[in-house]
């Protein structure tokens, strides 16, 4: 207990401001990320399609053949020859392809193929003209067809137009997935659509989740007069979770160094410990020398940042030589998260969130930020960057934020209530109404 070191009690200039830590974090990040991609099997597991969603690609995807395999009318139409169809003559419908059919033609000169949406554009058309582009009009003499139509005047039509070349999304062969991209309705569609019934994605990081407090109770017990049940936990598990990582809830630790040193060491097997509590500046806050007595080398112990402003970064050495993220010199990076849980989740986002992205595979693992119309003034004081409980609609032209009520960074029915947080930057005392202003994205 006497180890415990103090930190002073306002911002010093000692501390890193938010994009300076962030940027501490963003390097560690990248190089997580590179240690994956040197992975070979061990890192890599084969999930199929339908449970791919969320995971992040591994081996890269490659087209199994030319998209589309033949040319393809984007249009329910007629195809023809731009050139004789710009002349505004009848051109005798010749035929008729549906989406399915085989492909047909030589489309005679002087004619039109009526084609569907999805049908392959039959020989010697180069174009196909919308249906209600045309008006149908007599037939030509000797045709023999039984029906003709015409661009209508006020339509043009230009060769390649309502064609979807083969192979103009992609040739055989070519690169569709790269390893990093996270797997999204999108991509699962583009696998389905080479055949892959399943994919290579990197193994999900296991993330320690430890929180520490005598005050705390499981969510399942009643807390006595003085108790709190340990809600952050499980919320972390979920952040953990949307965040690429495989949470790993251990039991709360007390704040005593024998029982945070045990729990540490334990933890310490993980990819990645995310600890809450115990990091402010309280006789009890036993976390940060527990860490060092693991071994621990801190990037930043601090940040300008209000709620979160006691944040700890560092690793500490893997009690694991198998981890994700580096297979030799195992070491496990860790985060010290403040305990109010609007701390927790606000520093979870910003900074931790990015580490278990990184540790996932995602080539993109920044935190979101967008910008946003704020509707009533903000005051705040300046030397801290602030993120501040806020709800955004998207229903408008433009995103649209407010603030919402809240008793400070214990107020969890206040961060229930909010869907982002409203960035208040350092030097700012003031945010005006109908300024654009940044919002930080769950
Ligand atoms: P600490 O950072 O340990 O001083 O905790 C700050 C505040 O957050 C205290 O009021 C704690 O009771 C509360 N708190 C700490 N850990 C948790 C947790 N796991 N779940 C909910 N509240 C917590
Ligand atoms: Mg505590």
């Amino acid at each position: 207990m006497s180890s415990a070191r103090r930190r002073p009690k306002f911002p010093s200039p000692a501390l890193p401001s938010f994009d300076e830590a962030a940027a501490l974090v963003a390097a560690s990040a990248a190089k997580i990320l590179r240690a994956r991609r040197g992975q070979c099997n061990a890192g890599i597991e084969r999930v199929r399609l339908d449970q791919a969603l969320g995971r992040v690609v591994a081996l890269p995807l490659l087209a199994d053949a030319d998209q589309p395999a033949f040319a393809r009318s984007t249009r329910d139409g007629f195809a023809c020859r731009a050139e004789e169809a710009s002349r505004y003559v009848p051109l005798a419908v010749a035929g008729s392809t549906r989406a399915g059919q085989s492909p047909s033609g030589p489309l005679p000169r002087g004619s039109a193929w009526e084609i569907m949406t999805g049908a392959p554009v039959p020989e010697g058309a180069d174009a196909v003209v919308m249906l209600e582009h045309v008006e149908e009009v007599g037939i030509p003499s000797r045709s023999g067809a039984d029906r003709a139509i015409r661009l209508l005047p006020s339509r043009t039509l230009e060769r390649g137009d309502n064609i979807m070349a083969r192979g103009a999304q992609a040739r055989k062969g070519d690169k569709l997935l790269s390893a990093g991209v996270l797997i999204a309705p999108a991509q699962i569609a583009l696998a389905g659509s080479c055949g892959a019934t399943a994919l290579d994605v990197f193994r999900k990081p296991r993330v320690a989740i430890l929180s520490t407090g005598d005050e705390l109770v499981p969510i399942g017990s009643t807390p006595g007069p003085s108790q709190i049940r340990n809600s952050s936990s499980a919320m972390l598990a979920a952040m953990v979770k949307d965040a690429g990582g495989d949470p790993w809830i251990l039991p709360i630790a007390r704040d005593t160094t024998k029982s945070l040193d045990a729990a540490i060491g334990r933890a310490a097997t993980a990819d990645l410990v995310l600890i809450t509590g115990g990091v402010s500046a309280g006789q009890f806050d036993l976390v940060e020398p527990a860490l060092l007595r693991a071994g621990a080398r801190f990037h930043f112990t601090g940040v300008r940042i209000q709620p979160g402003k006691p944040l700890v970064f560092g690793e500490v050495p893997s009690s694991r030589t198998d981890s994700v993220q580096n297979q030799g010199s195992a070491k496990c990076y860790c985060f010290g998260l403040p305990g109010n849980p609007v701390s927790s989740a606000v520093t979870f986002l910003l900074f931790a969130a990015p580490v278990v992205a990184a540790l996932a595979g995602r080539s993109e693992f920044g935190a979101r930020f967008a910008l946003a119309r704020l509707s009533e003034a903000v005051k705040t004081k300046t030397g801290l960057t602030r993120f501040l409980p806020a709800v955004c609609t998207f229903a408008g032209p433009v995103p649209e934020v407010a603030l919402v009520s809240w008793q400070g960074s214990g107020d969890l029915a206040a961060m229930a209530r909010a869907n982002c947080f409203l960035v208040v930057p350092e030097d700012a005392d003031r945010l005006a109404a109908g300024s654009t202003v940044r919002i930080l994205l769950p």
